[in-house]
């Protein structure tokens, strides 16, 4: 599947040239030209990295980022800024951008940048995994939303594993019961949705729903269905 990548910049011409670059290296790429409609974004899907100018209309990219950091701390934010000085490049590191580049910048090295920050994600997704706010260290078998520590059983931890590992799309029972009971699921048996009861309330503790019944059909982890996107059912 190919990588999402958001680009938000509002000068059109090279925010034209980094989409067209972008799919042409195989991306699937979406663009935003203000603050707004970049959060907006954010919000409603989960990106592989996001491309960041610093100035913006309506918000600027560095209170984004801040905003964005609070419940989003994994996902690769590549900051684009005509602001050179140390300064500045220190400040949007420490907002939490993973890296920078300063414009004008040449395409190989921003194509560089982007495979790189997208590999060091996927080395991490051994023993992490993270939707949005959500996380689950494999190591040390923990889960937290926005930052704050949720009280699991190992199954309860192992079905959440499972829906990281397959987020916004429809999961009928039988496949999340053989995957994460090791099973078939008994027609009769209500042990799945037991488990997915007690697991959506300790998530929704600290945020909003994220697991979806869609009736006869299964589930559905992360944004709503249905939001008008592409795969949604
Ligand atoms: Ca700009």
């Amino acid at each position: 599947m190919a990588q999402r990548i958001l680009i938000v910049e509002d000068e059109a011409n090279i925010a034209d040239s980094l989409v067209t670059g972008l799919r042409e290296e195989g991306y699937a790429v979406e663009h935003a030209a203000d603050g707004l409609s970049a959060w907006q974004r954010l919000e409603s899907t989960s990106w592989d990295l996001v491309l960041l100018d610093w100035w913006l209309p309506v918000e600027d990219g560095l209170a984004l980022l801040r905003r964005f950091r609070q419940r989003d701390r994994r996902t690769p934010v590549l900051f684009l800024t005509a602001r050179g000085q140390v300064s500045y490049r220190v400040l949007g590191l420490d907002s939490g951008a993973d890296d920078y580049l300063c414009k004008p910048f040449d395409f190989d090295e921003l194509l560089a940048r982007v495979r790189a920050l997208i590999r060091r994600r996927e080395d991490q997704a051994d023993t992490r995994l993270v939707y949005r706010d959500i996380a689950v260290d494999l190591v040390a078998q923990r889960a937290e939303r926005a930052g704050r520590p949720l009280d699991l059983s190992a199954k309860e931890l192992a079905l959440l594993s499972f829906f990281l590992r397959h987020p916004e799309r429809l999961l009928s029972r039988a496949e999340i019961y053989e995957q994460v009971w090791h099973e078939p699921l008994d027609a009769e048996s209500n042990t799945l949705g037991v488990h997915v009861m007690e697991l959506r309330r300790r998530l929704e503790s600290h945020g909003p729903r994220v697991v979806h019944t869609l009736r006869g059909r299964g589930y559905w982890f992360g944004a709503p269905p249905g939001a008008g996107r592409e795969g949604a059912p």
